[in-house]
Protein backbone atom coordinates (compact mmCIF):
# COMPACT_ATOMS: atom_id res chain seq x y z
CA UNK A 1 0.00 0.00 0.00
CA UNK A 2 0.94 3.67 -0.24
CA UNK A 3 2.54 4.71 3.05
CA UNK A 4 -0.80 7.32 3.80
CA UNK A 5 -3.12 4.44 3.01
CA UNK A 6 -0.80 1.81 5.22
CA UNK A 7 -1.06 4.55 7.94
CA UNK A 8 -4.64 6.01 7.64
CA UNK A 9 -6.30 3.54 6.26
CA UNK A 10 -8.16 2.48 9.93
CA UNK A 11 -8.77 6.62 10.55
CA UNK A 12 -12.75 6.69 9.81
CA UNK A 13 -12.46 3.90 12.28
CA UNK A 14 -10.82 5.86 15.24
CA UNK A 15 -12.90 8.80 14.67
CA UNK A 16 -12.79 11.60 17.23
CA UNK A 17 -10.14 9.59 19.13
CA UNK A 18 -7.36 12.89 19.27
CA UNK A 19 -4.14 11.84 16.99
CA UNK A 20 -1.94 14.47 17.41
CA UNK A 21 -2.30 16.64 20.59
CA UNK A 22 0.36 19.96 20.74
CA UNK A 23 2.07 19.08 23.86
CA UNK A 24 2.66 22.85 24.65
CA UNK A 25 -0.18 24.67 23.32
CA UNK A 26 -2.49 21.98 23.63
CA UNK A 27 -4.34 22.27 20.14
CA UNK A 28 -5.36 18.65 18.98
CA UNK A 29 -6.16 16.81 15.35
CA UNK A 30 -8.86 14.36 15.61
CA UNK A 31 -8.11 11.00 13.60
CA UNK A 32 -11.55 12.22 11.45
CA UNK A 33 -9.72 15.60 10.76
CA UNK A 34 -6.18 14.03 9.86
CA UNK A 35 -7.75 12.04 7.60
CA UNK A 36 -9.67 14.56 6.14
CA UNK A 37 -6.83 17.42 5.89
CA UNK A 38 -4.10 15.05 4.39
CA UNK A 39 -6.64 14.65 1.51
CA UNK A 40 -7.34 18.34 1.54
CA UNK A 41 -3.56 19.01 0.90
CA UNK A 42 -3.37 16.35 -1.53
CA UNK A 43 -5.78 18.08 -3.75
CA UNK A 44 -3.97 21.85 -2.48
CA UNK A 45 -0.74 20.64 -3.58
CA UNK A 46 -1.60 18.80 -6.86
CA UNK A 47 -3.54 22.30 -7.50
CA UNK A 48 -0.48 24.23 -6.80
CA UNK A 49 1.20 21.91 -9.71
CA UNK A 50 2.73 19.25 -7.81
CA UNK A 51 3.25 16.14 -9.76
CA UNK A 52 3.87 12.84 -9.48
CA UNK A 53 7.28 12.23 -8.59
CA UNK A 54 8.16 16.03 -7.64
CA UNK A 55 10.31 15.95 -4.59
CA UNK A 56 8.94 18.48 -2.07
CA UNK A 57 11.08 19.25 1.12
CA UNK A 58 9.65 19.41 4.18
CA UNK A 59 10.81 21.59 6.80
CA UNK A 60 9.86 22.07 9.80
CA UNK A 61 10.35 21.15 13.70
CA UNK A 62 7.81 18.32 15.14
CA UNK A 63 3.94 19.82 15.21
CA UNK A 64 0.44 18.55 14.83
CA UNK A 65 0.72 19.42 10.97
CA UNK A 66 4.22 17.81 10.35
CA UNK A 67 1.60 14.53 9.63
CA UNK A 68 -1.05 16.18 7.22
CA UNK A 69 2.04 17.71 4.91
CA UNK A 70 4.05 14.52 4.95
CA UNK A 71 0.99 12.52 4.11
CA UNK A 72 -0.92 14.62 1.89
CA UNK A 73 2.23 15.09 0.15
CA UNK A 74 2.45 11.67 -0.70
CA UNK A 75 -1.07 11.23 -1.69
CA UNK A 76 -0.84 13.65 -3.93
CA UNK A 77 2.36 11.49 -5.56
CA UNK A 78 5.12 13.41 -4.37
CA UNK A 79 8.50 12.20 -2.76
CA UNK A 80 8.93 13.81 0.97
CA UNK A 81 13.19 15.01 1.54
CA UNK A 82 12.58 15.27 5.02
CA UNK A 83 15.23 18.19 6.45
CA UNK A 84 16.57 18.84 9.68
CA UNK A 85 14.74 22.05 11.00
CA UNK A 86 18.10 23.95 12.13
CA UNK A 87 19.99 23.09 9.03
CA UNK A 88 21.69 26.59 8.42
CA UNK A 89 20.48 27.37 4.68
CA UNK A 90 24.09 26.21 3.27
CA UNK A 91 23.03 23.01 4.61
CA UNK A 92 19.33 23.59 3.38
CA UNK A 93 20.16 24.38 -0.24
CA UNK A 94 23.29 21.23 -0.60
CA UNK A 95 20.24 18.79 0.48
CA UNK A 96 17.68 20.50 -2.04
CA UNK A 97 20.46 20.45 -4.77
CA UNK A 98 21.10 16.79 -3.89
CA UNK A 99 17.64 16.14 -3.79
CA UNK A 100 16.82 17.88 -6.79
CA UNK A 101 13.37 19.50 -4.92
CA UNK A 102 10.83 21.44 -6.47
CA UNK A 103 8.76 22.72 -3.44
CA UNK A 104 9.65 23.57 -0.03
CA UNK A 105 6.70 23.23 2.75
CA UNK A 106 7.81 25.15 5.67
CA UNK A 107 6.97 27.27 8.46
CA UNK A 108 6.32 31.23 9.00
CA UNK A 109 8.99 31.14 11.61
CA UNK A 110 11.65 29.07 9.14
CA UNK A 111 10.75 31.15 6.12
CA UNK A 112 14.01 33.40 5.90
CA UNK A 113 15.85 30.10 5.90
CA UNK A 114 14.34 28.44 3.38
CA UNK A 115 13.86 31.46 1.05
CA UNK A 116 17.95 31.69 1.47
CA UNK A 117 18.82 28.02 1.04
CA UNK A 118 15.96 28.04 -2.29
CA UNK A 119 17.75 31.20 -3.42
CA UNK A 120 21.15 29.18 -2.88
CA UNK A 121 19.99 26.38 -4.27
CA UNK A 122 17.76 27.07 -7.19
CA UNK A 123 15.02 25.09 -9.06
CA UNK A 124 12.52 25.98 -6.38
CA UNK A 125 8.93 26.39 -7.93
CA UNK A 126 7.42 27.54 -4.62
CA UNK A 127 7.60 27.56 -1.04
CA UNK A 128 4.71 26.82 0.89
CA UNK A 129 4.12 27.28 4.72
CA UNK A 130 2.07 25.24 7.38
CA UNK A 131 0.61 28.21 8.93
CA UNK A 132 -0.08 31.49 7.53
CA UNK A 133 2.82 33.93 6.11
CA UNK A 134 1.61 36.52 3.23
CA UNK A 135 2.24 35.71 -0.24
CA UNK A 136 2.69 32.18 0.27
CA UNK A 137 0.18 29.29 -0.25
CA UNK A 138 -0.88 27.80 3.49
CA UNK A 139 -1.61 24.50 4.34
CA UNK A 140 -4.15 25.59 6.64
CA UNK A 141 -5.57 27.42 3.29
CA UNK A 142 -5.79 24.66 1.72
CA UNK A 143 -7.40 22.68 4.40
CA UNK A 144 -10.54 25.03 4.22
CA UNK A 145 -10.81 25.21 0.44
CA UNK A 146 -12.65 22.19 -1.65
CA UNK A 147 -10.57 21.21 -4.35
CA UNK A 148 -10.88 17.70 -6.60
CA UNK A 149 -8.90 14.82 -5.17
CA UNK A 150 -5.88 14.29 -7.70
CA UNK A 151 -5.79 11.23 -9.54
CA UNK A 152 -2.49 9.48 -9.11
CA UNK A 153 -1.35 6.00 -9.76
CA UNK A 154 1.22 5.17 -7.02
CA UNK A 155 3.15 2.15 -7.65
CA UNK A 156 4.28 1.41 -4.17
CA UNK A 157 7.24 -1.12 -5.08
CA UNK A 158 8.96 1.93 -7.62
CA UNK A 159 7.75 4.78 -6.26
CA UNK A 160 9.70 6.32 -3.39
CA UNK A 161 7.80 7.40 -0.53
CA UNK A 162 10.21 9.31 1.31
CA UNK A 163 14.06 10.45 0.54
CA UNK A 164 15.54 10.88 4.56
CA UNK A 165 19.08 11.68 4.87
CA UNK A 166 21.66 9.74 6.93
CA UNK A 167 22.41 11.17 9.73
CA UNK A 168 25.56 12.16 8.66
CA UNK A 169 27.60 10.64 11.62
CA UNK A 170 30.07 9.16 9.79
CA UNK A 171 30.34 11.09 6.37
CA UNK A 172 28.54 13.61 4.32
CA UNK A 173 24.41 13.04 4.79
CA UNK A 174 23.49 10.80 1.77
CA UNK A 175 19.48 10.87 0.17
CA UNK A 176 18.08 7.76 1.46
CA UNK A 177 15.28 6.35 -1.78
CA UNK A 178 12.81 4.81 0.20
CA UNK A 179 10.18 3.28 -1.59
CA UNK A 180 6.46 3.73 -0.28
CA UNK A 181 6.52 -0.26 0.14
CA UNK A 182 9.58 -1.04 2.05
CA UNK A 183 8.33 1.66 4.15
CA UNK A 184 5.08 0.28 4.49
CA UNK A 185 6.10 -3.38 5.26
CA UNK A 186 8.06 -2.37 8.14
CA UNK A 187 5.67 -0.73 9.45
CA UNK A 188 3.56 -4.04 9.33
CA UNK A 189 6.60 -6.03 10.62
CA UNK A 190 6.84 -4.02 13.42
CA UNK A 191 3.25 -3.60 14.46
CA UNK A 192 3.69 -6.58 16.64
CA UNK A 193 5.98 -5.28 18.93
CA UNK A 194 4.16 -1.56 19.41
CA UNK A 195 1.08 -3.15 21.14
CA UNK A 196 -0.24 0.63 21.00
CA UNK A 197 -3.81 1.07 20.26
CA UNK A 198 -6.67 4.31 21.30
CA UNK A 199 -6.01 4.97 24.29
CA UNK A 200 -1.93 4.95 24.18
CA UNK A 201 -0.90 7.89 24.17
CA UNK A 202 2.98 8.31 23.00
CA UNK A 203 5.18 11.46 23.67
CA UNK A 204 6.71 12.65 20.20
CA UNK A 205 9.67 14.11 21.20
CA UNK A 206 12.35 12.86 18.89
CA UNK A 207 12.56 14.38 15.46
CA UNK A 208 9.82 13.98 12.66
CA UNK A 209 12.34 14.65 10.10
CA UNK A 210 14.76 11.36 10.80
CA UNK A 211 13.74 7.61 10.00
CA UNK A 212 13.29 6.42 13.75
CA UNK A 213 10.81 9.72 14.70
CA UNK A 214 9.09 8.92 11.51
CA UNK A 215 8.21 5.53 12.30
CA UNK A 216 7.94 4.90 15.98
CA UNK A 217 6.17 8.24 16.40
CA UNK A 218 4.02 8.89 13.45
CA UNK A 219 3.77 5.71 11.35
CA UNK A 220 2.82 3.40 13.79
CA UNK A 221 0.53 5.00 16.48
CA UNK A 222 -1.52 6.56 13.54
CA UNK A 223 -1.72 3.31 12.22
CA UNK A 224 -2.85 1.74 15.65
CA UNK A 225 -5.26 4.55 16.82
CA UNK A 226 -3.29 5.66 19.17
CA UNK A 227 -2.55 9.46 20.66
CA UNK A 228 0.83 11.35 19.08
CA UNK A 229 1.51 14.46 22.05
CA UNK A 230 3.88 16.60 19.78
CA UNK A 231 7.03 18.50 21.05
CA UNK A 232 9.11 20.78 18.83
CA UNK A 233 12.39 20.23 20.94
CA UNK A 234 13.71 18.29 23.78
CA UNK A 235 14.56 19.66 26.79
CA UNK A 236 14.48 17.78 29.64
CA UNK A 237 12.08 19.72 32.06
CA UNK A 238 9.67 20.44 29.02
CA UNK A 239 9.89 16.55 28.45
CA UNK A 240 9.08 15.51 31.96
CA UNK A 241 6.82 18.12 32.36
CA UNK A 242 4.35 16.75 29.28
CA UNK A 243 4.95 13.16 30.57
CA UNK A 244 2.98 13.70 33.80
CA UNK A 245 0.71 16.43 32.25
CA UNK A 246 -0.44 13.95 29.15
CA UNK A 247 -0.38 10.97 31.18
CA UNK A 248 1.75 9.23 28.82
CA UNK A 249 1.85 5.47 28.54
CA UNK A 250 4.71 4.77 25.72
CA UNK A 251 8.46 6.71 25.51
CA UNK A 252 10.63 6.11 22.22
CA UNK A 253 13.79 7.46 23.20
CA UNK A 254 17.54 7.97 22.33
CA UNK A 255 20.45 6.84 24.81
CA UNK A 256 20.97 10.68 26.45
CA UNK A 257 17.35 10.69 27.69
CA UNK A 258 17.10 7.00 28.70
CA UNK A 259 20.59 8.24 30.55
CA UNK A 260 18.85 11.43 31.89
CA UNK A 261 15.90 9.16 33.12
CA UNK A 262 18.10 7.17 34.81
CA UNK A 263 20.50 9.66 36.32
CA UNK A 264 19.15 13.10 36.27
CA UNK A 265 17.96 14.52 40.25
CA UNK A 266 14.98 16.37 38.47
CA UNK A 267 13.34 13.22 37.18
CA UNK A 268 11.86 12.98 40.56
CA UNK A 269 10.10 15.84 40.85
CA UNK A 270 7.44 14.52 37.94
CA UNK A 271 4.81 11.94 38.10
CA UNK A 272 5.79 9.44 35.55
CA UNK A 273 3.54 6.56 36.64
CA UNK A 274 1.43 6.46 33.35
CA UNK A 275 4.12 5.27 31.54
CA UNK A 276 4.02 1.60 30.73
CA UNK A 277 6.74 1.26 28.07
CA UNK A 278 9.97 3.16 27.22
CA UNK A 279 12.06 1.56 24.06
CA UNK A 280 15.16 3.32 23.11
CA UNK A 281 17.35 3.31 19.75
CA UNK A 282 19.72 4.54 17.48
CA UNK A 283 23.01 4.82 19.30
CA UNK A 284 24.49 1.76 22.01
CA UNK A 285 22.30 1.72 25.32
CA UNK A 286 23.92 -0.46 27.66
CA UNK A 287 22.64 -2.81 29.95
CA UNK A 288 22.88 -1.36 33.49
CA UNK A 289 21.70 1.93 31.65
CA UNK A 290 18.53 0.48 30.78
CA UNK A 291 17.95 -1.44 33.87
CA UNK A 292 18.56 1.71 36.36
CA UNK A 293 16.48 3.38 33.85
CA UNK A 294 13.72 0.76 34.28
CA UNK A 295 14.30 0.67 38.14
CA UNK A 296 13.98 4.83 38.23
CA UNK A 297 10.27 4.15 36.33
CA UNK A 298 9.20 2.09 38.66
CA UNK A 299 10.23 -1.27 37.08
CA UNK A 300 8.88 -0.84 33.35
CA UNK A 301 10.30 -2.08 30.64
CA UNK A 302 13.26 -0.78 28.61
CA UNK A 303 13.23 -2.57 25.25
CA UNK A 304 15.30 -1.52 22.46
CA UNK A 305 15.47 -1.50 18.58
CA UNK A 306 17.46 -1.33 15.40
CA UNK A 307 18.20 0.08 12.63
CA UNK A 308 18.88 2.73 10.07
CA UNK A 309 17.86 4.91 7.72
CA UNK A 310 19.02 2.30 5.20
CA UNK A 311 16.37 -0.13 6.23
CA UNK A 312 13.20 1.80 6.52
CA UNK A 313 14.47 1.64 9.94
CA UNK A 314 13.95 -1.18 11.93
CA UNK A 315 15.33 -5.50 11.43
CA UNK A 316 15.12 -5.77 15.45
CA UNK A 317 13.22 -5.11 18.12
CA UNK A 318 13.41 -6.60 21.86
CA UNK A 319 9.43 -8.22 21.83
CA UNK A 320 7.08 -6.93 24.52
CA UNK A 321 5.88 -9.71 25.78
CA UNK A 322 9.24 -11.54 27.61
CA UNK A 323 12.40 -11.10 29.51
CA UNK A 324 14.89 -8.92 26.99
CA UNK A 325 18.17 -9.96 27.89
CA UNK A 326 20.74 -7.76 29.07
CA UNK A 327 21.77 -5.38 26.43
CA UNK A 328 20.46 -6.97 23.54
CA UNK A 329 18.73 -4.96 20.90
CA UNK A 330 15.94 -7.74 20.16
CA UNK A 331 15.09 -10.37 17.59
CA UNK A 332 15.30 -10.29 14.04
CA UNK A 333 11.77 -8.87 12.65
CA UNK A 334 9.47 -11.43 10.37
CA UNK A 335 10.33 -11.30 6.82
CA UNK A 336 14.10 -10.45 7.16
CA UNK A 337 16.85 -12.51 7.28
CA UNK A 338 20.73 -11.42 8.67
CA UNK A 339 24.47 -12.84 8.78
CA UNK A 340 27.41 -12.19 10.91
CA UNK A 341 30.40 -12.28 8.53
CA UNK A 342 33.99 -11.70 9.33
CA UNK A 343 35.04 -8.12 9.27
CA UNK A 344 38.35 -9.33 7.98
CA UNK A 345 36.47 -11.42 4.90
CA UNK A 346 32.95 -11.19 4.49
CA UNK A 347 32.61 -14.31 2.54
CA UNK A 348 32.60 -15.78 5.73
CA UNK A 349 30.09 -16.32 8.13
CA UNK A 350 29.92 -16.40 12.12
CA UNK A 351 28.38 -18.42 14.63
CA UNK A 352 26.62 -17.71 17.70
CA UNK A 353 28.46 -15.52 19.75
CA UNK A 354 31.18 -14.68 17.27
CA UNK A 355 31.08 -10.63 16.78
CA UNK A 356 31.27 -9.16 13.02
CA UNK A 357 29.46 -7.25 10.81
CA UNK A 358 26.01 -7.00 10.39
CA UNK A 359 24.60 -8.02 6.86
CA UNK A 360 21.01 -7.81 6.31
CA UNK A 361 18.58 -8.73 3.90
CA UNK A 362 15.08 -8.03 3.34
CA UNK A 363 11.96 -6.12 2.00
CA UNK A 364 13.29 -3.54 4.26
CA UNK A 365 16.67 -2.68 2.67
CA UNK A 366 16.49 0.68 0.79
CA UNK A 367 16.51 1.00 -3.21
CA UNK A 368 19.73 2.53 -2.88
CA UNK A 369 21.51 6.53 -2.42
CA UNK A 370 20.34 8.63 -4.23
CA UNK A 371 22.84 9.68 -7.65
CA UNK A 372 25.64 7.47 -5.70
CA UNK A 373 25.66 4.70 -7.75
CA UNK A 374 29.29 3.93 -5.83
CA UNK A 375 27.87 4.21 -2.38
CA UNK A 376 24.91 1.83 -3.10
CA UNK A 377 27.37 -0.81 -4.49
CA UNK A 378 29.72 -0.76 -1.46
CA UNK A 379 26.59 -1.40 1.06
CA UNK A 380 24.39 -3.58 -0.92
CA UNK A 381 26.29 -6.45 -2.64
CA UNK A 382 24.65 -8.29 -5.60
CA UNK A 383 22.60 -10.68 -3.56
CA UNK A 384 21.10 -7.97 -2.04
CA UNK A 385 22.08 -8.13 1.30
CA UNK A 386 23.47 -4.82 2.78
CA UNK A 387 26.59 -4.38 4.87
CA UNK A 388 25.20 -1.98 7.72
CA UNK A 389 29.22 -0.96 9.04
CA UNK A 390 27.57 -2.28 12.45
CA UNK A 391 29.38 -4.90 14.46
CA UNK A 392 27.39 -7.42 16.40
CA UNK A 393 27.25 -10.83 18.22
CA UNK A 394 24.08 -12.75 18.05
CA UNK A 395 23.34 -15.41 20.97
CA UNK A 396 21.65 -19.34 20.30
CA UNK A 397 18.47 -17.93 21.14
CA UNK A 398 18.51 -15.12 18.18
CA UNK A 399 18.92 -12.12 20.09
CA UNK A 400 21.44 -9.27 18.88
CA UNK A 401 23.71 -7.29 21.04
CA UNK A 402 25.46 -4.41 18.68
CA UNK A 403 29.25 -3.56 20.11
CA UNK A 404 29.83 -0.58 17.75
CA UNK A 405 30.40 0.93 14.32
CA UNK A 406 33.09 -1.03 12.33
CA UNK A 407 34.67 2.80 11.66
CA UNK A 408 34.47 3.51 15.71
CA UNK A 409 36.98 0.59 16.58
CA UNK A 410 39.89 1.82 18.37
CA UNK A 411 42.73 -0.03 17.40
CA UNK A 412 45.44 -0.76 20.57
CA UNK A 413 48.27 -2.89 19.54
CA UNK A 414 46.62 -5.00 17.58
CA UNK A 415 43.32 -5.52 19.89
CA UNK A 416 40.11 -3.92 19.08
CA UNK A 417 38.42 -1.69 21.56
CA UNK A 418 34.78 -0.72 21.47
CA UNK A 419 34.30 2.66 22.70
CA UNK A 420 30.73 1.86 23.34
CA UNK A 421 31.93 -0.56 26.08
CA UNK A 422 33.88 2.33 27.39
CA UNK A 423 31.68 4.60 27.53
CA UNK A 424 29.15 2.47 29.57
CA UNK A 425 31.62 1.47 31.78
CA UNK A 426 32.51 5.45 32.43
CA UNK A 427 28.69 6.90 32.64
CA UNK A 428 27.71 3.54 35.34
CA UNK A 429 29.99 5.80 37.82
CA UNK A 430 27.72 7.94 39.98
CA UNK A 431 31.06 10.99 40.02
CA UNK A 432 30.15 10.82 35.64
CA UNK A 433 27.15 12.95 34.47
CA UNK A 434 28.58 12.08 31.03
CA UNK A 435 30.96 10.62 28.54
CA UNK A 436 32.45 9.92 25.17
CA UNK A 437 35.59 7.75 23.95
CA UNK A 438 37.29 8.17 20.55
CA UNK A 439 40.56 6.84 19.34
CA UNK A 440 43.95 9.40 19.12
CA UNK A 441 47.26 8.97 17.78
CA UNK A 442 50.69 8.89 20.23
CA UNK A 443 53.75 10.84 18.24
CA UNK A 444 54.65 7.07 16.77
CA UNK A 445 50.83 6.50 14.89
CA UNK A 446 49.88 4.05 17.32
CA UNK A 447 46.30 4.86 18.53
CA UNK A 448 44.39 4.58 21.78
CA UNK A 449 41.28 5.24 23.64
CA UNK A 450 40.81 8.72 24.51
CA UNK A 451 37.96 9.80 26.96
CA UNK A 452 35.71 12.82 27.00
CA UNK A 453 33.94 12.81 30.45
CA UNK A 454 31.18 15.64 31.59
CA UNK A 455 31.99 15.24 35.68
CA UNK A 456 28.23 14.81 37.51
CA UNK A 457 27.02 18.10 39.26
CA UNK A 458 29.79 18.69 42.40
CA UNK A 459 32.01 16.13 42.12
CA UNK A 460 36.02 16.73 41.87
CA UNK A 461 37.39 13.74 39.85
CA UNK A 462 40.89 14.22 38.63
CA UNK A 463 41.81 12.54 35.21
CA UNK A 464 43.61 9.74 37.98
CA UNK A 465 40.43 8.94 38.72
CA UNK A 466 38.69 8.40 35.53
CA UNK A 467 41.90 5.92 34.45
CA UNK A 468 41.95 3.93 37.88
CA UNK A 469 38.17 3.23 37.94
CA UNK A 470 38.02 2.62 34.61
CA UNK A 471 41.13 0.21 34.39
CA UNK A 472 39.68 -1.81 37.26
CA UNK A 473 37.12 -2.50 35.45
CA UNK A 474 38.24 -3.50 31.77
CA UNK A 475 41.19 -5.45 30.18
CA UNK A 476 44.47 -3.96 30.01
CA UNK A 477 44.59 -3.37 26.37
CA UNK A 478 40.87 -1.28 26.73
CA UNK A 479 42.75 1.36 29.69
CA UNK A 480 41.74 4.63 29.15
CA UNK A 481 44.76 6.34 28.56
CA UNK A 482 44.02 9.74 28.25
CA UNK A 483 41.42 12.07 29.88
CA UNK A 484 39.37 15.23 29.15
CA UNK A 485 36.82 17.08 30.50
CA UNK A 486 34.24 19.06 28.65
CA UNK A 487 30.88 20.67 29.59
CA UNK A 488 28.65 18.29 27.15
CA UNK A 489 29.31 15.70 25.04
CA UNK A 490 28.55 16.70 21.35
CA UNK A 491 25.61 15.27 19.78
CA UNK A 492 23.31 14.68 17.04
CA UNK A 493 19.47 15.44 17.33
CA UNK A 494 19.04 11.64 17.02
CA UNK A 495 20.93 11.55 20.26
CA UNK A 496 24.17 9.91 18.37
CA UNK A 497 27.74 11.16 19.89
CA UNK A 498 29.50 13.07 16.37
CA UNK A 499 32.96 11.82 17.44
CA UNK A 500 33.85 14.43 14.33
CA UNK A 501 33.35 17.10 16.71
CA UNK A 502 35.35 15.62 19.29
CA UNK A 503 37.96 14.93 17.03
CA UNK A 504 38.47 18.44 15.63
P1 LIG B 1 25.59 8.22 8.54
O1 LIG B 1 25.27 6.89 7.96
O2 LIG B 1 25.20 9.35 7.65
O3 LIG B 1 26.98 8.34 9.05
P2 LIG B 1 24.08 7.33 10.84
O4 LIG B 1 24.57 5.97 10.50
O5 LIG B 1 24.28 7.80 12.25
O6 LIG B 1 24.68 8.42 9.86
P3 LIG B 1 21.29 6.61 11.01
O7 LIG B 1 20.72 5.86 9.88
O8 LIG B 1 20.45 7.62 11.70
O9 LIG B 1 22.55 7.41 10.50
O10 LIG B 1 21.80 5.62 12.15
C1 LIG B 1 21.99 4.24 11.97
C2 LIG B 1 23.08 3.75 12.91
O11 LIG B 1 22.72 3.98 14.26
C3 LIG B 1 23.35 2.28 12.82
O12 LIG B 1 24.20 1.95 11.74
C4 LIG B 1 24.00 2.00 14.18
O13 LIG B 1 25.38 2.33 14.16
C5 LIG B 1 23.31 2.98 15.11
N1 LIG B 1 22.25 2.32 15.90
C6 LIG B 1 20.94 2.27 15.67
N2 LIG B 1 20.28 1.61 16.63
C7 LIG B 1 21.22 1.20 17.52
C8 LIG B 1 21.18 0.45 18.74
N3 LIG B 1 20.03 0.01 19.28
N4 LIG B 1 22.36 0.22 19.37
C9 LIG B 1 23.52 0.65 18.84
N5 LIG B 1 23.62 1.37 17.71
C10 LIG B 1 22.48 1.65 17.05
MG1 LIG C 1 24.85 5.07 8.66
Amino acid sequence: LPIHEAVLGRAAEFGETPALIDGVEGRSLSYAQLDAFHRKVAAGLADAGVRKGDVVALHSPNTILWPVAFYGATRAGATVTTVHPLYTPEEFAQQLRDADARWIITVSLLLPVAQAAAELAGGIREIIVCDEAEGHRSLLAMVGADLPQPSVGIDPAEDLAVLPYSSGTTGVPKGVMLTHRSVATNLAQLAPTMPMGPGDRILAVLPFFHAYGLTALLNAPLSHGATVVVLPKFDLEGFLTAVEKHRITSLYVVPPIALALAKHPVVERFDLSSVRYVLSAAAPLDGELAAACSARLGGVPVGQGYGMTELSPATHVTPVDRPIPHGSVGKLLSGTEMRIVSLDDPSVDLGPGEAGEVVIRGPQVMKGYLGRPDATAAMIDEEGWLHTGDVGRVDEDGWLYIVDRVKELIKYKGFQVAPAELEAVLIADPRIADAAVIGVYDADGNEYPKAYVVPAQGSALTAEDVKSYVAARVAPHKKIREVEFIDTVPRAATGKILRRELRK
